[in-house]
């Protein structure tokens, strides 16, 4: 990948960003780091003993404008002294994380640095690649390309299921993978994540992003006996 220099260094433009933010405050001095993270992250720290701030951005913000690094650099400040998040900043930041090309950008880095780590398709008691052709002809007329299936390290009941555009990945929890569990609570979770390879997350105005659009919700609402399923998930 090509680099380009900025035209301003990055730690003047966060050392702009606390004027702004604090104006009357004692400007401490920056260090801003551009590190090749698998997603698009930045933290933010007070680097011990002395009172020079840290921060570390992904590198995808080498080549963002410079008023972009400046609005994340007014964002992170902002959590780092406790302080209210100026709205226009972090709508500025969130358009930019937005854009089709720094999706694009963000997916490419994942697909190249992250490896999704998950278990076969073929389960102790279920068999995902099955149960994805059954629920495809079912409800997609086959349509729906099939993704690579797995299950997931370990048997959360919080993360039920997700599926992962980088990796063009569908991850469902281990827990499902046991005799007692009705295959009716994991054909609804399966369906679910199938929905969101149909309905691609949506951006709203204002940089928001909608994974459950009116229309997944829709759709998802003609999965037979969703309510016992929910009542199912309930008792995991
Ligand atoms: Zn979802």
């Amino acid at each position: 990948m090509q680099r380009r220099l900025p035209i301003e260094e990055p730690a003047q433009i966060f050392l702009r960003a606390f004027m702004k933010l604090m104006p009357r405050a004692t400007v401490p001095e920056f260090k801003v780091r551009f590190r090749p993270y698998a997603s698009l992250r930045s933290s933010i720290c007070f680097e011990n003993a002395t009172r020079r701030i840290s921060a570390s951005l992904s590198d995808l913000l080498e080549e963002a404008p410079p008023d972009v690094v400046g609005a994340l650099a007014m964002v992170l400040l902002a959590k780092l002294y406790g302080r209210r998040i100026p709205p226009a900043a972090n709508a500025n930041y969130n358009r930019w994380v937005n854009l089709p090309e720094t999706q694009q950008r963000m997916l490419g880095n994942k697909r190249k640095r992250g490896h999704k780590r998950m278990l076969p398709p073929r389960g102790r008691v279920y068999s995902l690649d099955a149960l994805f052709d059954r629920l495809n002809a079912e409800y997609f007329g086959a349509a729906l390309p099939k993704p690579t299936l797995g299950w997931s390290l370990r048997a959360s009941t919080t993360r039920l299921g997700h599926y992962d555009v980088a990796h063009d990945a569908i991850v469902i929890s281990r827990v499902f993978d046991r005799p007692h569990v009705p295959s009716l609570a994991l054909e609804y979770v399966l369906y679910h994540e199938m929905l969101h390879i149909k309905h691609p997350v949506q951006v709203r105005n204002g940089g928001r992003r909608c994974a459950h659009t009116p229309e997944f919700q829709a759709e998802e609402r003609r999965f037979p006996n969703i309510d016992e399923a929910k009542r199912l998930l309930l008792r995991l």
